[in-house]
């Protein structure tokens, strides 16, 4: 069914549209550009009846939200979470995007959601789960017309079912419905780790214009998932210390740093996050304090990287924040009165639709390879995303400075200028102007 207006609370939503206002006047871009994106164009809403192992039904609430399609198809993540909601889907796909036209991807953006909490389902009940959400959204989804991908506890195995469903729907075989897919059933390589590795892209920068030595700097990362735990090992790997990570149970701090392989390893075994040192497979307990997700964020550190969820980053918070750059890897996770202080502290955050656009880059690749029926080598892929993340990252810091503006406020601006230019080129305006 479509979705209604509903009563829920607008504030994530308005609070992400609220940050184009800003950015406007910097993008000299027409208005109705403007006020084309302050609505998404399609919403659809589902109802799932899945058959429990245990013989009883449940139905489950999705969501898909095509936020805009002017300069491709629509495209972003389906994220499983108990606290999906129609706003945050719709926040969601509006910072695809956003996100998709900072770094020049010929895609509009779009998300979709299911509320559950997956780790309470087994694996054939999340598999009737996503096949069934995928016969609902068959018809608002495809390769030139909307293409989902991994979100929050979504995975590559997830988008195999998805891919195959959807293939049955259209009796083809149709892989770049979706990203994020396994290997072997048509995925990239490099998609696994894109969204660390982007976020690590534009550290790289930053250490480059700003000459410093990376033993120096003590990161701290919230959220060890698919994007916080692949940048702690590739900023590891480079000798930074990564001195705190968390997830959902709680987080660990050294002031030392961690070994991130070792983290990575028991983390990924035993699902627990852990304080070990491992040689080969014996893992020995080192040293650390237990630490909240609220005080993680409060560390002395030099760089901290919100990678788990949004709203962490609050008024209530942001004045305790001690780090001298944020790097947003998940999305939304600063509210705009949380930015307005943080700008004034003189913090740089490196913004979502910048920082975490590896992600849906290496989708992009994927795409493309899909559609060519040839795939790339890995040190291909890498390349390839090294220099569209620091080109565009280096053409928001240039905004920034020029205009001497906060790194987001220049992100959006760039964005919009490239929607923007899209939508007038249509010409529909510029008729009217002509004849008038
Ligand atoms: P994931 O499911 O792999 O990992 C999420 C992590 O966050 C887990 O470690 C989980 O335990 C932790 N977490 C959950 N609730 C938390 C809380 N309240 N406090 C601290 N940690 C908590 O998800 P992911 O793919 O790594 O996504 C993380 C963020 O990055 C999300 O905001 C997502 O939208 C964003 N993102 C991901 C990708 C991608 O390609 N995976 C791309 C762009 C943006």
């Amino acid at each position: 069914m479509m979705a209604e207006s509903t009563a829920e609370s607008n504030t994530i939503f308005d609070d992400a549209i609220r940050r184009l206002d800003s950015a406007f006047s910097y993008a000299e871009i027409d208005p109705e550009a403007l006020e084309m994106l302050k609505h998404p164009k399609i919403i659809i809403q589902v109802s799932i009846p899945v058959r429990m192992d245990d013989g009883s039904l449940r139905v489950f609430d999705g969501y898909r939200v095509r936020h805009d399609d002017t300069c491709g198809p629509g495209k972003g993540g389906i994220r499983y979470h108990q606290d999906v909601s129609l706003n945050e889907v719709k926040a969601l796909a509006f910072w695809m995007t956003c996100k998709c036209a900072v770094v020049g991807l010929p895609y509009g953006g779009g998300k979709g959601g299911i509320v559950v909490n997956p780790k309470e389902l087994s694996q054939l009940e999340l598999e009737r789960l996503s096949r069934g959400f995928i016969r609902q959204i068959a018809d608002f989804i495809g390769p030139e017309v909307d293409v989902p991908a991994p979100d929050v506890y979504t995975n590559a195995m997830i988008m195999g079912w998805m891919m195959d469903e959807y293939s049955k729907i259209v009796r083809k075989r149709t892989p770049a419905v979706i990203t994020g897919k396994p290997i072997p059933l048509g995925g990239s390589l490099g998609r696994d780790d894109a969204t660390g590795r982007g976020g690590y892209y534009c550290i790289k920068e930053l250490e480059r214009i700003r000459g410093w030595s990376p033993d120096d700097i003590r990161v701290a990362i919230q959220g060890f998932g698919n994007a916080g735990q692949h940048n702690a090992r590739l900023l590891h790997a480079d000798g930074y210390k990564v001195v705190a990570v968390s997830d959902s149970q709680g987080g660990i701090y050294r002031a030392d740093g961690f070994d991130i392989p070792s983290l990575i390893k028991t983390k990924n075994e035993s699902r627990e996050l852990k304080a070990v040192y491992c040689e080969g497979s014996v893992c020995e307990v080192v040293d650390a304090e237990s630490i909240s997700n609220e005080a993680l964020l409060e560390l002395d550190v030099d760089i901290l990287v919100p990678a788990a969820l949004e709203n962490q980053i609050t008024k209530d918070n942001a004045a305790n924040i001690k780090a001298g750059i944020i790097v947003e890897l998940a999305n939304g996770p600063t509210t705009a009165e949380a930015d307005a202080i943080l700008n004034r502290a003189d913090i740089l955050v490196v913004p979502d639709i910048l920082a975490n656009a590896g992600g849906v880059t290496v989708s992009y690749f994927e795409w493309v390879q899909n559609k060519a029926g040839y795939y790339w080598p890995l040190e291909e892929v890498h390349t390839k995303l090294k220099t569209i993340m620091s080109r565009e990252f280096n053409a928001v810091y240039d905004l920034m400075k020029k205009h001497r503006i906060d790194m987001r406020t220049a992100a959006y601006a760039k964005a919009l200028k490239r929607i923007g230019e899209a939508i007038s080129a249509q010409g529909t305006k510029q008729f009217f102007d002509n004849n008038h």
